[in-house]
């Protein structure tokens, strides 16, 4: 099976302690729900966004308020901070002094060049960067009646036009995003930026939906694009708790071999020959390996007539016979274990093999 080829050429970008472009791994964003300046939620929020593989997390940042509260949060979080503005070059200055580590600001919509230069110059002395956020919803009105509705060519040119005010000022540090909800418009939009600059892309369908449309809308859309070797950074956007995005963004970049620190679970659809209570294990061993942070890939099979031979490719596996299951590594039946013991068994063996990766 090939590997996707990633996108070396875009430019690297440095977010906080981590790196957005280059040669570097897909990294998995959210963005929190709370009123920024309530600090407590705020920061609770971010925790389990943390904790469930959020490596970036973006906050709202409206007001003054909102703008305040960011010097606190930024103290008690781990993971990189962005402030996420609106036109207000104010509150922008105002983020980055708090300690932000990126603004999503379209300097196009800042207004006059004092200002502009007044932010390009503060992210410049702090090493912040900034995302040009483009979207199909909102592209700027001469673009729009050029060409009479949102197109992916439009997007681009409202991308290079916010790129060129950047860069005008001498300032490269730039992530671009090209956002639609139309998912075949995301998907063009995103091809045609990939050629016409190498600035890292931030992925995303925008407004996708609630969780269940939304999961597959994005999986769709966000899968599309990766398979092409494209994207820097990803963001599902779902009318849910964004902990379910970062779930989602995990399993799609697990989906095309992008995620090196995360185990997989590989579990068959069942059918008339089942043997076990397979969908309950299945969802306790997946529960279990999501804590896990090393590319382990498990498999839960119903029967053992196809089932070791279905996940060859899995490090470790069950698969159902009366009454017991069958442990098999790499295809290979190794031992029997009763029905009862599976889950735990199946779960010593998982952290056997994450403690082999981590020692190797
Ligand atoms: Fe059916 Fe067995 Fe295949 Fe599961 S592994 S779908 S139970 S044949």
């Amino acid at each position: 099976m090939g590997e996707i080829i990633h996108r070396s050429k875009t430019r690297p970008v440095r977010v906080g302690n981590l790196t957005i472009g280059g040669n570097n791994e897909v990294i998995i964003q959210s963005m929190t729900t709370t009123k920024t300046h309530d600090v407590e939620a705020t920061v609770a929020q971010i925790k389990r966004l943390e904790e469930a593989g959020c490596q970036i997390v973006r906050v709202a940042c409206p007001d003054e308020r909102a703008a305040n509260a960011i010097p606190e949060i930024k103290k008690r979080i781990n993971i990189p901070l962005v402030a996420d503005i609106h036109f207000d070059y104010k509150l922008a200055l105002k983020a980055i002094e708090g300690g932000v580590d990126k603004i999503r600001i379209n300097p196009g919509n800042i207004g006059r060049r004092e200002k502009v230069e007044a932010v390009v110059k503060a992210a410049k002395e702090r090493g912040v960067p900034i995302r040009i956020g483009v979207n199909a919803g909102s592209l700027e009105k001469r673009i729009l009646e050029k060409y009479g509705y949102p197109t992916a060519d439009g997007m681009v040119e409202s991308a290079l036009y916010h790129i060129r005010i950047l860069e005008e000022l001498d300032f490269h540090d730039i992530i671009v995003s090209l956002k639609a909800s139309d998912v075949r418009l995301a998907i063009e939009a995103y091809e045609k930026a990939a050629q016409a600059f190498d600035y890292p892309l931030h992925l995303g369908i925008t407004e996708s939906g609630t969780l269940f449309a939304g999961t597959v809308k994005s999986a769709a859309g966000l899968g599309a694009i990766l398979s092409k070797g494209i994207g820097n950074t990803i963001r599902v956007s779902l009318s849910a708790d964004p902990v379910e995005e970062v779930k989602v963004a995990k399993e799609i970049l697990k989906a095309f071999g992008l995620a090196s620190n995360a185990a997989t679970l590989i579990s068959c659809p069942t059918c008339g020959r089942i043997e076990i209570d397979l969908i309950s294990i299945a969802n306790e061993i997946e529960e279990y390996i999501s804590k896990i942070k090393a590319p382990i890939k498990v498999a839960v099979l119903g029967c053992a007539v196809n089932g070791p031979g279905e996940a060859r490719e899995a490090d470790i596996g069950i698969a159902g016979a009366r009454g017991e299951g069958l442990l098999f590594r790499h295809g290979k039946i190794v031992r029997k274990v009763p029905e009862e013991k599976m889950v735990e068994e199946l779960k010593k063996e998982v952290d056997k093999l994450a403690e082999e990766y981590f020692a190797k």
